[in-house]
């Protein structure tokens, strides 16, 4: 949003009162529910909670209440979990594998939440196709989850390339606003040579290892590409602790589910928190 009157604090200033409400107009835009959630406090919340202080001494907007950036994600994120169903329609629309039947017979008309898709009597490898969206789970912690994946492979296959491991922790802080673009793919080229080192040396022990090394690739893809990105990792990983065992990678793929249930059990939580906060 614009806020007109930057460094004006006078309490009684009708410019700033506008810039204020016009955020919140903005909010229930986005939100596509005018009057029926009280997005400002919500908004206010939410910046308090990412630790970002959103109100000045003098109660207007501090430069984080205003940043279009903060406004965005709030709103992505209070329609991810206030109205993320998927149903069979949008199972159909990403190109599920599965019959109509098929699809019909798991998913009830009204739709599943992600939780429930989790718990699917269904083999983990489909549940991670569903789940690993950022439809579904934000690609910030899609970054991050990608990131615990690789850097697990890592340690377990005793791949500790330096270029690897470094990809993965600047992963992490792009993750997190802490890293540029460019520094991210100058760390993902690095660990993408990193990864052809691990498939050249020596064959007895290369493929635990050249999984790991591929993650950490992965984990470092470039922006925008984070579903893509955690598929790949969460997929490479399991290669690495399990090569070739079924029962392996079935294992691998459920403690990947209970990560990620973890993770929406966290969104759904913090949107209880601000729901109750109104
Ligand atoms: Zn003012």
């Amino acid at each position: 949003m614009k806020q007109t009157h930057k460094n004006c604090q006078d309490p009684k200033c009708k410019v700033c009162l506008e810039d204020h409400l016009a955020v919140g107009t903005r909010l229930d835009e986005l939100c596509g529910d005018t009057g029926k959630h009280d997005h400002m406090g919500r908004f206010h919340s939410w910046l308090t909670k990412q630790g970002l202080s959103p109100e000045t001494e003098h109660g207007w907007g501090t430069a984080a209440f205003f940043d279009n950036d903060n406004i965005a994600k709030y709103a992505e994120e209070f329609l991810r979990t206030n109205s993320m169903k998927i149903t069979r329609e949008l199972l159909r629309r990403w190109c599920a594998c599965y019959i109509d039947e098929r699809i019909a017979a798991l998913v009830p008309e009204a739709g599943l939440t992600p939780l429930e898709v989790a718990n699917l009597d269904i083999p983990a490898k489909d549940r991670l196709w569903i789940l690993l969206r950022d439809d579904i789970v934000p690609a910030r912690e899609l970054r991050l989850l990608a990131c615990d994946w690789a850097e697990s492979a890592c340690r377990k296959s005793g791949w500790a390339d330096a270029r690897s491991l470094e990809a993965i922790a600047v992963a992490r802080r792009f993750a997190v606003g802490e890293a540029s673009e460019a520094e991210l793919a100058a760390a993902r080229s690095a660990a993408w040579s990193a990864r052809s080192a691990a498939w050249s040396t020596s064959k007895s022990a290369w493929s635990p290892r050249g999984a790991a090394a591929e993650a950490a690739a992965a984990a470092a893809d470039v922006r925008a590409m984070e579903a893509l990105s955690a598929s790949k990792t969460a997929e490479w990983a399991v290669q690495s602790a399990a090569w070739g065992s079924e029962d392996g990678e079935a294992a691998a793929r459920s403690e990947q589910i209970a990560d990620v249930v973890r993770v929406l059990k966290r969104i759904d939580e913090a949107a209880k928190a601000g729901k109750e906060a109104e």
